[in-house]
């Protein structure tokens, strides 16, 4: 087991389930103190015994990431409880209702931009000082293959998700010569509580999801998370801006032959 993480200091929000669980699970085992936020307690608590489980370390705290007044105590929690931040991967967010923009309410519009957009800026904002005061590090942001496409109904979510690819390389290109990393990471269709539910309620949609997935399957939470941490090691040191596309294959395009 690589321990490239050991006396690092790791961000992570959501998680409290789904990518943002196994991404803490995954930079505890490797030797990182992890801050885990979500507002979802209860989701957190079972992250927290997970991980204890594992025999990691992990510090939880509820956290609306879409509050700048949340984002900014906690960074200062991080800061006074560990003096400092290596890695953080923004990975909050909710897919919001599917409808087609004509009949979009907006108010759901808001909603979700805030959740998933907003609070990559929010996060991003207060995390780099930290950063820079730790001697440089590392930022994951979780966009989507929807950073890509245009999924018919998910007009919030889709340019929520364009929107964090475009934060990603402004951040990149401003921290790059500070030591700082910036990428993201776009998962494909990957069986979470998010998507799970969201196939209960379209199983037809969901089979046919699935069947246009070159790899005929959805993908793991682990999968996605091993990238996340990937991406914040050292092993990718060199790679700058980029949004790395965990997808089954999904935006291959072209056709089997
Ligand atoms: P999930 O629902 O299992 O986890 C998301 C977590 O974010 C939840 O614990 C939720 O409570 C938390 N959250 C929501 N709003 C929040 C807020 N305002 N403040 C703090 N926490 C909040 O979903 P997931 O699939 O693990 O999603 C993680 C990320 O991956 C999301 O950004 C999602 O858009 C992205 N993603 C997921 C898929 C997929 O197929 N599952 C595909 C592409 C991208």
């Amino acid at each position: 087991m690589l321990n490239d993480f050991d006396g690092k200091v790791v961000l992570v929000t959501g998680a409290g389930s789904g990518i943002g669980r196994e991404a803490a699970l995954a930079f505890a085992a490797r030797g990182a103190l992890v801050f885990g936020a979500d507002t979802n307690e209860q989701g957190l608590a079972e992250t927290r015994a997970l991980v204890e489980k594992a025999g990691g370390k992990v510090q939880v705290a509820r956290v609306d990431v879409s509050s700048e007044e949340d984002v900014a105590i906690f960074l200062s929690r991080i800061a006074a409880d560990a003096g400092r931040l290596d890695a953080a991967f923004n990975n909050a967010g909710i897919t919001g209702g599917a409808h087609r923009i004509e009949d979009y309410p907006t108010d759901d519009f808001d909603r979700v931009l805030c959740t998933n957009l907003r609070s990559v800026f929010l996060c991003m904002k207060h995390e780099l000082p930290l950063l820079k005061r730790s001697g440089g590090g590392v930022i994951c942001n979780t966009a989507s293959v929807a950073a890509l496409t245009g999924p018919g109904g998910m007009c919030a979510y889709a340019a929520s998700k364009h929107g964090i690819h475009g934060l990603t390389r402004v951040a990149a290109m401003e921290n790059a010569a500070h030591g700082i990393r910036v990428n993201a990471l776009a998962p494909g269709w990957t069986e979470t509580p998010m998507v799970v539910t969201a196939s209960a309620q379209n199983p037809s949609f969901a089979a046919q999801t699935t069947n246009a997935i070159p790899a005929k399957r959805g993908g793991k939470p682990t999968e996605i998370a091993e990238a996340a941490v990937w991406l914040c090691s050292g092993a990718a040191s060199y790679v700058f801006g980029q949004m790395l596309i965990v997808d089954g294959g999904m935006t291959i395009g072209g056709f089997a032959y």
